[in-house]
């Protein structure tokens, strides 16, 4: 493999980074941005899931006219749980307070590759803010799309479609 990890090496680390309270738990840096997985959803546990992450950012920093020192400090968790926490804004798909949260399930299905989940969304409010969501880029997401789209994706039993967010606004507006 070109690069990243073999996935014998992914399996050691995730066996390092079990925790005590039995939850896979690993991460990783992408410039100054932690990355942390507590899912076993099979996109994260791939080789080329640090490349993805850090291309994905870069394309969506990139749309919402940011850079990496909007990201720098913070961290990013990939929760294999259906929902996030996010505030006074309840369990969400994912969640911007500081730090990045999102989902790896989307509707009951597990998400098959990085694109596919709300980080670029949430890399928006990173960059813009924009609680109310009145941007109208929240809406208008074919440049961004057109950039992740035709990579792989993958699920317990190997390589499969991997289908770019089709939209930036992937949570209804507050509640
Ligand atoms: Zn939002």
């Amino acid at each position: 493999m070109p690069y990243g990890f073999t996935m014998r090496q992914w399996l050691a680390i995730a066996l390092l980074g079990l925790p005590a309270c039995g939850g896979l738990t690993e991460g990783f840096q992408v410039r100054d941005t932690t990355v942390t997985v507590r899912t076993d959803a099979a996109f994260t546990r791939s080789a080329d899931f640090p490349a993805r992450v850090e291309s994905t950012l870069q394309s969506a920093l990139d749309y919402w006219g940011g850079s990496w020192s909007d990201l720098a400090g913070s961290a990013i968790v990939f929760e294999g749980a259906a929902h996030v926490e996010c505030g006074s804004n309840g369990p969400s798909t994912g969640c911007f307070d500081g730090d990045i949260r999102v989902t790896t399930q989307d509707a009951g299905r597990t998400i098959s590759c990085v694109e596919a989940t709300v980080l670029v969304h949430e890399v928006g409010h990173a960059v813009i803010g924009d609680a109310g969501h009145d941007d109208p880029r929240w809406m208008d997401f074919a440049v961004l799309v057109e950039t992740l789209i035709g990579r792989t994706g993958y699920d317990a039993s190997g390589p499969t479609s991997c289908d770019p967010v089709a939209n930036v606004w992937r949570h209804p507006p507050r509640g």
